[in-house]
């Protein structure tokens, strides 16, 4: 059978994981044989996440009813039922169902109703608690496929440290990740010296660690030196993927979904206030789109502004109130950097002013004239190749670039 579960959570605590990695220790004590737990990233554009818009499913082998019991007294005790936006859904399945469920919900928009017609005609076993939301979620983890995977260990904290400041010792994580990158990733972000799998939100999780099987998130776990967990799992997830990517066109892009997509820039990149840049794009027909690098994505905004007119782009990111929120950036070609002035005067050596318009330009001092003007080629900052910004702004679900940069996915190892 598989398990699907999700939105048990809410901002003062809990984390649908958490709940999944109780659930699995309760299956394998009551005789289930566990054979897969999968961590899935949906559409990240969903105004109801509480955080990264996450659900869990769980294969297992053993009576479905008992396991459906199990499934739903777990979230009955665990789950946030007071949070406003805490609407949990558990379903069970006896086979993994058609993918398409699952796509619509990690590249698109899902209703509730949609969700409870997919369960019926799989003959799953399911219930929603209160606005029955949750149902999303737990049909669309239950659907999940994984053509490209990678994993990550959840180690989470005793109960009763629960909102309390988490004890890590941080240099251990730098450790982990310079013996394991870039087999793991996003353990600490190098570039901006932090350390970024470990929240700071008062859920349940201590630090969760990415790579790409679980023997190297294992690896990198065994560096680490932190307050004792109470609980750890590790997952088969669609994290690093960019599996919510669907090929764009400037000018037909839809609200809500994230999108690879070409363009030209148009503009020089503007800086505006509180830090974000603007880089205008232009398609092939003539459409623009604003594409956004936002203050935490840090030096991301340097390649952003070292773009030109000319210069020809691919990007990725999601399309949100008319502009994208990036992600990653390929400089496809670079355009000259030319840059013109006044020439120096052959006779005199000073700097020339100009003549009037279409007038050339005239050495003030001693009367020379001169049609050309001084052009000089600047040297490019750039090169043509991706970029992406940095671990501390990246999203669950965008591949990292030490992933590989194939439109293929990348070869899944044995999870
Ligand atoms: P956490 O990551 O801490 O588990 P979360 O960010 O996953 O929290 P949820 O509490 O699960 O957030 O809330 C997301 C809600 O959105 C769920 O009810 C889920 O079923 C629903 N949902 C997920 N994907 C879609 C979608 N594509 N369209 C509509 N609703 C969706």
């Amino acid at each position: 059978m598989i398990i699907g579960i999700d939105d048990t959570d809410s901002r003062e605590g809990m984390c649908t994981t958490y709940l999944g990695a109780v659930l699995i220790s309760r299956l394998k004590k009551a005789g289930f044989t566990v054979r897969e737990v999968r961590l899935i990233r949906l559409n990240p554009n969903v105004k109801f996440k509480t955080r990264g818009n996450a659900a869990i499913a769980i294969e297992a082998d053993g009576d479905l009813e008992e396991g459906f019991a199990l499934a739903c007294a777990a979230v009955e005790e665990l789950a946030e039922f007071d949070g406003v936006e805490t609407n949990p859904g558990v379903a069970v399945v006896a086979e993994r169902p058609d993918p398409a469920f699952y796509h619509q919900a990690l590249q698109d928009f899902c209703t509730i109703a949609e969700a409870e017609a997919v369960l019926e005609t799989w003959g799953a076993r399911y219930r929603g608690y209160k606005n029955r939301r949750g149902l999303i979620g737990a049909a669309a983890a239950i659907a999940s496929d994984l053509p490209d995977s990678t994993a990550e260990l959840l180690a989470y904290r005793d109960p009763s440290c629960w909102g309390t400041h988490r004890q890590i010792d941080e240099e251990s994580f730098f450790t982990a990740e310079a013996a394991t990158f870039p087999q793991t990733w996003d353990t600490v972000d190098t570039v901006n010296s932090t350390v970024v799998c470990v929240p700071h939100t008062p859920d349940p999780v201590l630090f969760g660690i990415r790579g790409v099987s679980p023997a190297w998130v294992t690896l990198a776990r065994s560096y680490l030196e932190t307050e004792l967990p109470a609980l750890e799992q590790i997952y088969r997830t669609n994290q690093g993927t960019d599996a919510h990517l669907v090929e764009g066109v400037i000018g037909r892009l839809l609200d809500g979904r994230s999108y690879r997509l070409d363009g030209t820039v148009t503009a020089v990149p503007v800086t505006g206030q509180g830090g974000h840049v603007t880089l205008l794009l232009e398609g092939e027909d003539g459409a623009t789109l604003p594409a956004m690098a936002y203050e935490p994505t840090k030096g991301f905004r340097d390649i952003i502004r070292a773009l030109i007119p000319g210069d020809q782009v691919a990007v990725t990111g999601s399309y949100k109130g008319g502009s994208l929120n990036l992600e990653k950036l390929q400089v496809r070609t670079m355009a000259d950097a030319v840059t013109r002035r006044p020439p120096l005067c052959a006779a005199c050596t000073r700097r020339m002013t100009s003549a009037g318009r279409g007038q050339g330009y005239k050495c003030r001092h001693c009367g020379e004239k001169s049609a050309e003007p001084e052009v000089k080629m600047q040297q490019r900052t750039l090169a043509c190749r991706w970029y992406e910004v940095p671990s501390v702004a990246r999203r669950h679900l965008a591949k990292p670039l030490c992933r590989g940069t194939g439109p293929a996915p990348d070869p899944c190892p044995e999870q």
